[in-house]
């Protein structure tokens, strides 16, 4: 069991001498009870309270990391069932597979798909992480000729799975720089897959039928000398899975079940583009950490990467987007100026109306805290004083010859009070962004 916070004071050394950066020793129980805080904060620690309390400041889900550098991909150390109660910290990682009968012209053309997975959303990059290569033409030349190919056509990290382990070894040892994910797809060869992953420092997938196999598997590896371990849950039925990985993961959490205190990976299974999606979204909104999957078709990989992006955002902290003026359009001393908040997904969206409306126009993002506007508004952080004080300090009537400012129709109250501030002549603009294109037409 996860000691609480009044078992974990009881090993320290109460003094309340604050050195930890918390004004009690019982604060700071607290916060390593909730693993928001590290043991080694604190320099006077006994031995025998260290080991006692070692498993309250470990993170019950290990973090593994596949490849190397600014570009690897980081999993698990979540702490939480449900992202209201924190956050989720590692994003679930997304690649594709990609099999050895592939010839030679397709390997390339499905590298370069999937290499060209990028997309922009609310100012941020999302994109996917992984190539998934799987021997199973029985041919060891065709299985590392698609290692070399991947290797030298793309940077996303791999995962190399195959039942031939001096197959695995070899690729293991070529792509050894990248530090890919290595699997055997059955669980007799888990001794010569541990020996692989030891010998080149890489992390490695266990499976097993139950969570006792798949335990037993994990801690295998862990007394062979390999600390980053992936489990592979398969069920032949979505909602089994889900299940599944519910229970590991609540399993880590909330029981410190540590041979399960391991991300989780899995493949999807189902038939037909909108089937494999669906899966593929409900894995990664419960709990799954890594996931695989075929159709690389970008109609169909956004709203995946979209999924994660949400669910992976930390909701103490809304998206938010540089205060400031933006302009859309060629804009001239002539255009409109609108005024909104900065919370990311509400300025593209006005951003986004604007530039369909073909009217270049000023956009001045008000500091409100990355709320959006009727949030703010209800917070007192998008008032008459902020907007006035925007337009003051951004430097908008240097750009336009003109003094007058749209202000969204849903704020329409601040009309009187922000002229007087201002000195501006205030319209009241649409409610909805969409309402924007056919204002703007109109616009005098
Ligand atoms: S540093 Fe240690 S002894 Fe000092 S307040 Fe923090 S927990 Fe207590």
């Amino acid at each position: 069991m996860a000691l609480s916070g009044l078992d974990i004071y009881k090993h320290l050394p109460k003094t309340n001498c604050k050195e930890c950066g918390y004004a009690t020793c019982l604060a700071f129980a607290m916060q390593l009870a909730q693993k928001k805080a590290s043991l080694d904060k604190c320099p006077y620690v006994t031995q025998d309270a260290k080991a006692v309390l070692e498993s309250a400041s470990q993170p019950p889900i290990k973090l593994v990391t596949i490849g190397s550098g600014a570009d690897c991909l980081q999993l698990g150390n979540e702490t939480v069932m449900f992202r209201h109660e924190q956050k989720f910290y590692h994003p679930a990682g997304i690649g594709f597979l990609m099999e050895d009968t592939l010839t030679q012209e397709d390997i390339l053309s499905r590298l370069a798909k999937i290499n060209a997975l990028i997309f922009e959303r609310v100012g941020q990059k999302i994109k996917v992480d992984l190539v998934a290569l799987r021997e199973v033409s029985g041919d060891r030349a065709k299985f590392l000729n698609l290692v070399k190919t991947t290797l030298s056509s793309t940077k996303l990290n791999l995962i190399l799975i195959s039942g031939d382990t001096d197959a695995l070894k070899e690729a293991a040892q070529l792509s050894k720089a990248r530090r890919p994910l290595i699997m055997a797809p059955s669980k007799d060869s888990l001794g010569p897959l541990i020996a692989i992953a030891k010998e080149n420092n890489l992390p490695m997938v266990v499976t097993g039928e139950t969570f006792e196999e798949l335990g037993a598997a994990a801690q295998k590896a862990k007394s062979g000398g390999v600390e980053e371990v992936v489990l592979l849950i398969e069920d032949p039925r979505l909602a089994g899975k889900i299940q599944q990985f519910t229970l590991a993961r609540r399993s880590a959490l909330k029981k410190n079940a540590r041979p399960l205190g391991y991300p989780i990976m899995t493949f999807t299974a189902l038939e037909g583009a909108h089937a494999e999606l669906e899966e593929a979204v409900s894995y990664v909104m419960r709990y799954a950490n890594l996931l695989i999957m075929r159709n690389i078709d970008r109609d169909f990989v956004l709203p995946l990467l979209v999924s994660r992006q949400d669910i992976y955002t930390d909701p103490q902290k809304p998206v938010q987007v540089e205060p400031k003026i933006y302009e859309i359009g060629k804009v001239t001393p002539e255009s409109p100026v609108i005024v909104t908040t900065n919370f990311s997904i509400t300025y593209f969206t006005v951003a986004q109306e604007v530039e369909g409306s073909k009217v270049p126009a000023y956009i001045v993002s008000c500091d409100a805290e990355g709320m959006s506007v009727l949030t703010a508004w209800a917070a007192e952080k998008f008032t008459a004083d902020t907007i006035a004080k925007a337009i003051r300090t951004y430097g908008i009537a240097e750009k336009v010859s003109h003094k007058k400012v749209i202000i969204p129709g849903y704020v329409s109250v601040l009309s009187g009070k922000l002229e007087e501030l201002s000195g501006w002549t205030v319209q009241v603009g649409p409610r909805e962004a969409s309402g924007l294109p056919v204002f703007l037409k109109g616009w005098k």
